[in-house]
């Protein structure tokens, strides 16, 4: 197939990089992508029993402070009022997330105010003294030990499989900490839901007679025309997998977490009363319930018939979908030495992006400000 440039995932970074070269350079763009749908890990679709929008690969719940990503982002689709409140169940009793105000006095048993409570977190995060150095650390340098304990601990030991002194301490700085009784999980001026889904809006975005869509293809598979080895060195490409696959691991796997959804279609119109619930119990082996209905309050659903997805978190086996870079400090270490190898395939026209390419924990404002500034630095310039 003709190409002048060959686009590799169709996630929110790799659908944004076509779209603006498509519209901007007026060149043919072709997107190949592995799996039998465009959107990447935030994909998700109308269940055909029940009308619910189902997020396939987990919650996503779009939120931003950057003004360029959401007057793009509202280009291709409308958002709606949603706003994210998590929470957790620890031991049985539900408990609101972030940790905030409601959260330590229900703990503690208590009837403290911000000052108060901001003096028992200081006297208890007292044994982390310096600067923070992991996850564990920084998490009790924050809410002192007993929150972590029972919010954190388990929690992270079940989604990364992975001892919190060894993962980086900005993992926990995603989460903050309140002294009020604020239970918004996050803080962004803009956030919502597309009103058609994630799905239907990068659709919108690659629905140009410039870009084609190769669904079901993999481009690191061994034959075909829109192959790794039939394409790099003769078309431009900008590649959006998994950073060491593409050079099939040559220094060593980096580690990723995948997930597993177990989804099931339950005969009530309200399962738990909220989007997410998050099990903080090591001794519970999944880390959240999804409940998709909730995400839609504009709509009308049965109200007999609800979708919830348990998920659980384990280590990517090399057969398995990557969704969470893990960053050990060997990881890192390996990072930079694959950095290496992509600055000697660059000259060629390639460029590497998106949460697997750059092995980086972006949310999708994040990716869709990335694949902005790669089209303008990388793909444009190819151009001329
Ligand atoms: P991806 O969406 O992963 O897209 C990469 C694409 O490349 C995939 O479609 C893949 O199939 C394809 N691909 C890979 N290898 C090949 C190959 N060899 N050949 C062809 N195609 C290939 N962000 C938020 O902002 N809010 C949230 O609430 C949120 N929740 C999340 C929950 C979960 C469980 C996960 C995993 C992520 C969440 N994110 C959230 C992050 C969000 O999913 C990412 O920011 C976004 O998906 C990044 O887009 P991307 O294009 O970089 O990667
Ligand atoms: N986290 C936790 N308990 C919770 C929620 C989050 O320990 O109930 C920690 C966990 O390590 C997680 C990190 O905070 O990886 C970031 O949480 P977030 O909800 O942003 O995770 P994501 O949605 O990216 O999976």
């Amino acid at each position: 197939m003709q190409a002048d440039l060959v686009v590799v995932g169709s996630g929110l970074f790799g659908a944004t990089v076509a779209q603006r070269a498509a519209e901007e350079l007026g060149v043919h763009v072709v997107v190949v992508e592995r799996r039998e749908h465009l959107g990447g890990n935030a994909y998700s679709y109308r269940d055909a029993e029940t009308g619910i929008e189902v997020h396939r690969y987990g919650s996503h719940i779009f939120h931003t402070s950057d003004e360029r990503v959401w007057a793009y982002a509202n280009r291709f689709t409308d958002f709606n009022d949603y706003r994210h409140h998590v929470y957790a169940n620890h031991r049985g009793e539900i408990y609101p997330l972030p940790i905030n105000l409601g959260t330590i006095n229900q703990f503690f048993r208590a009837a403290l105010g911000p000052q108060a409570a901001r003096a028992l977190i200081a006297e208890q995060a007292a044994e982390i003294t310096g600067e923070p150095a992991n996850l564990e650390d920084k998490a009790i340098s924050l809410i002192g030990r007993p929150l972590y304990e029972a919010f954190i601990r388990g929690y992270t030991a079940k989604q990364w499989q992975t001892d919190p002194t060894e993962l980086d301490a900005a993992i926990i700085t995603r989460l903050p900490v309140r002294l009020n009784y604020n239970n918004r999980y996050f803080s962004d001026p803009h956030e919502g839901i597309p009103v058609d889904g994630y799905g239907t809006w990068v659709e919108r975005m690659l629905d140009q007679p410039r870009i084609d869509v190769r669904l079901g293809e993999d481009f690191l598979g061994t034959d075909g025309p829109l192959t790794r080895d039939a394409c790099i060195g003769r078309v431009p490409v900008v590649y959006t997998g998994a950073l060491d696959r593409f050079f099939n691991q040559r220094l060593g796997a980096l580690t990723w977490r995948t997930l597993d959804f177990d989804t099931h279609i339950l005969p009530t119109g309200d399962h738990q009363g909220t989007a997410v619930i998050n099990y903080s119990d090591a001794d519970v082996p999944y880390t959240r319930v999804h409940e998709f209905r909730h995400y839609h309050p504009e709509r009308t659903y049965p109200d007999d018939a609800t979708v919830i997805m348990r998920e659980y978190s384990r280590m990517a086996g090399s057969d398995d979908d990557p969704y969470y870079p893990v960053g050990t400090p060997s990881d890192r270490a390996r990072l930079a030495q694959y950095q290496r190898l992509t600055a000697e395939v660059e000259p060629q026209q390639v460029a590497f992006g998106g949460r697997l390419g750059s092995y980086r924990y972006l949310d999708m404002d994040r990716a869709i400000a990335a694949a902005l500034d790669c089209f303008e630095q990388r793909v444009r310039p190819w151009f001329g």
